[in-house]
């Protein structure tokens, strides 16, 4: 059986947080996509940690964290994330790697600078991570796949082809020092050796697992606007961040991902550039800025302040559509407490017209928000289990909210620790 665990909207929907408690009763966890430049948060009882690059199943014994063929493999990184978990007591994570995963290479986060300081105010806002400049080398075929690193003559060839075409861009476009070959061979080897005991023939060990019977979870990372296809291109990430891609980041078949538990979050934010139409500024984004999340809504990766508003049904309804969902997990729902009246931006207007449907990019610049205000329930409702106990415009927020989506809810989130979590039966 396999579950995909995706988010909806921007990102940092808390997806770290229910694919971590997921992981308690499955067997193997895999990331399909992306790479070090988002991460999740995760409390639990070895702590707090912000995984970027490990599946957010690590903290269990029983669980196999696997690193799919998708996924912008920063092979130091990696090693390092591994490190401190083993450091702050957890239980050293069994970790496959795929063998046709690509390396994100030094270079890689170089290009990523330069090209974002060449573009200066119109940039993108990366997280400098080197994912776009990795993603155009794998479709450009010059990336370097895990496999290729066993092969000196192959990594060779690879790397000439490589700084043949760099230097050229380094020395006239961004006038930065050049790539040397010798170099990035020998980083190569020191990347192989770091990876060998890890390597995996990933989809060939998922096949064997998926007719064993086991519970597999897809970790999705960012969100449905961020999709390189279907989000709000071009402010969007490099790599698909939809569950569909579960199957070719992984390498199982379409077929076998039987759920899509799409993760939504009862407000929003973003990060990086970008329209963002029920953006909310100045004091009132401050309180939910403050309040949200853990400890506020500040990148895992970045630390950056992330950019705050309302909860958006019109992109949700889209991002859970174009996700497949077949069942929303609602997070962070504690954090309303707060607020007297509630909006929810529930069409856009774009041109005069009122639509419920999400826009091309284009059109979505000029879109304004139009809202209906519900009212809070101005009470704390972490620790509730049951559904029925929560206030009753509590409840009748998260309805609303799954008519506009059109998708049940079936897990409600009132708190960042694992057992902060409401299971609603579905009529
Ligand atoms: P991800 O990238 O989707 O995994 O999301 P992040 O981990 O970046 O962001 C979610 C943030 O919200 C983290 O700080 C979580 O600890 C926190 N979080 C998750 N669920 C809840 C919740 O229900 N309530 C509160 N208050 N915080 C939550």
């Amino acid at each position: 059986m396999v579950r995909a665990i995706v988010g909806a909207n921007w990102g940092d929907e808390g997806k770290g947080k229910i694919t971590d408690m997921l992981a308690r009763e499955s067997d193997i966890i895999i990331r399909f996509q992306g790479g070090s430049n988002a991460g999740h948060t995760i409390i639990n009882n070895y702590g707090k940690f912000a995984l970027h690059l490990l599946p957010s199943g690590v903290f269990y014994n029983h669980t196999t964290s696997i690193i799919g063929n998708g996924v912008a493999l920063n092979i130091p990184y990696l090693i390092q994330e591994i490190q401190s978990l083993v450091e702050r007591g957890v239980p050293k994570p069994k970790i496959l790697v795929s063998d046709r995963a690509q390396i994100l290479m030094p270079y890689h986060v170089l290009f990523d600078t330069y090209e974002e300081a060449r573009l200066a105010g119109k940039s993108f806002g990366s997280t400098k991570s080197g994912i776009a400049p990795f993603y155009s080398d794998k479709y450009a075929k010059i990336g370097i796949q895990v496999s290729e690193l066993f092969d000196d003559q192959v990594i060779r060839e690879k790397v000439m082809r490589v700084c043949e075409q760099k230097n050229v861009l380094l020395e006239h476009l961004y006038h930065k020092p050049l790539l040397d070959p010798e170099e990035l061979i020998k980083t190569c080897r020191e990347y192989r050796d770091m990876i060998e005991p890890y390597v995996c023939d990933v989809s060939a060990y998922l096949h064997q697992a998926i007719k064993e019977g086991k519970t597999i979870l897809l970790e999705g990372q960012l969100g449905s606007l961020k999709d390189p296809d279907h989000g709000i291109y071009p402010m969007v990430t490099s790599s698909s961040t939809l569950a569909a891609y579960g199957a070719i980041g992984a390498g199982i078949p379409p077929y076998e991902i039987k759920d899509i538990i799409t993760v939504v979050k009862a407000y929003s934010s973003a990060v990086g550039a970008g329209a963002f139409v029920s953006e909310i500024f100045g004091d009132e984004a401050d309180e939910l800025r403050h309040r949200g999340g853990d400890g506020g809504e500040y990148g895992a990766t970045t630390g950056r302040p992330r950019r705050m508003g309302w909860f958006d049904a019109v992109a949700t309804r889209y991002g859970c559509r174009i996700q497949g969902a077949t069942e929303v997990a609602f997070t962070v729902l504690d954090v309303l407490g707060y607020l007297d009246e509630i909006p929810v931006c529930v069409g856009y207007e774009i041109d005069g017209q009122v639509t419920k449907d999400f826009p091309t990019t284009v059109k979505l610049e000029k879109a304004k928000p139009v809202y209906t205000t519900l009212p809070g329930w101005k009470c704390d409702i972490r620790g509730i289990k049951n559904y029925e106990d929560l206030p009753e415009n509590c409840r009748k927020y998260i309805e609303f909210v799954e008519q506009e989506i059109g998708v049940p809810i079936t897990m409600v989130s009132n708190g960042p620790e694992r057992d902060d979590i409401i299971y609603r039966k579905v009529k």
